[in-house]
């Protein structure tokens, strides 16, 4: 059975745990390099980048961390967490901070604004629907949350979000090809995938909808390989799929 390690230095890990208990898979909370040896993948929760980055400088935790990263093992960073993944990240505070990496994009740290502009939405996800089923829909909960404003080739765009050009205009590097073959840019991403690695800007782990956990192990399996026990667990409550399974959970 797949043991899913859940970085748990800071922020929203006990939602991840309980968000795998209920789909019946084995979470481990990850606190020093060495317990990243026996998990195969992790997930690295929302909280506060910085603080996150600091603790986990104390804890002698990025070489290990992008050691897995680099593995091959599925990494999920969801809200901070996609900030410790991207390549480059702008909008940080005075001195910088350090990241893991790995992910091929620029992240806005808080692109949304303070915690008072934090917000619920709904996200339209296709490809989350296609591969796992139930409506083509998920809410989105943002805190103080960052977007991606620009991506690699091998990047998969899996959710975005409308925001006035203007808003943008000030925030995205301009591409003015890109401009001038698509109209001005008035989306920001916040939900990709690369190989390995699944980037959240928003926290799945709040709602209980698990298809973004569901999606997250189907990216460990190896191929014809079904340990999805998940997904029969997670959909037995709604075997069609037709719920909404986006109500928030406080557990
Ligand atoms: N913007 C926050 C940061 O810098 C992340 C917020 C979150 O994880 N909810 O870390």
């Amino acid at each position: 059975m797949t043991t899913v390690g859940v970085l748990a230095l800071q922020g929203s890990f006990n939602e991840h745990m309980a968000a795998l208990r209920k789909i019946g898979v084995k979470g481990v909370e990850v606190r020093k390099p060495e317990q990243l040896e026996s998990v195969d993948s992790l997930i690295i929760p929302g909280g506060e980048s910085t603080t996150m980055a600091k603790l986990a400088h104390y804890h002698n935790l990025f070489p290990a961390l992008r050691e897995f990263v680099n593995s091959g093992k599925p990494v999920w960073g969801t809200c901070a967490g996609l900030i410790f993944l991207a390549n480059k990240a702008v909008g940080l505070k005075t001195g910088g901070q350090e990241l893991v990496g790995g992910l091929n994009c620029t992240v806005h740290r808080n692109f949304f604004g303070s915690q008072l502009q934090s917000f619920e939405t709904e996200l339209s996800v296709p490809k989350l629907a296609e591969q796992e089923g139930g409506p083509d829909a998920c809410r989105g909960v943002f805190i103080r949350a960052p977007a991606i404003l620009e991506v690699g080739p091998d990047v998969e765009i899996l959710a975005d979000y409308p925001v006035t050009s203007d808003k943008l205009g000030s925030m995205a590097p301009r591409d003015e090809d890109k401009e001038n073959e698509m109209g001005p840019l008035d989306r920001v991403i916040v939900a990709v995938r690369q190989g390995n690695l699944l980037g959240t800007a928003f926290h799945p782990e709040l709602t209980a909808d698990t298809r973004w956990h569901s999606l997250f192990l189907r990216m460990g399996e190896v191929k014809g390989e079904r340990s999805l026990q998940c997904a029969s667990a997670s959909n037995s409550d709604d075997p069609e799929g037709k719920g909404t399974p986006d109500l928030p959970i406080f557990e």
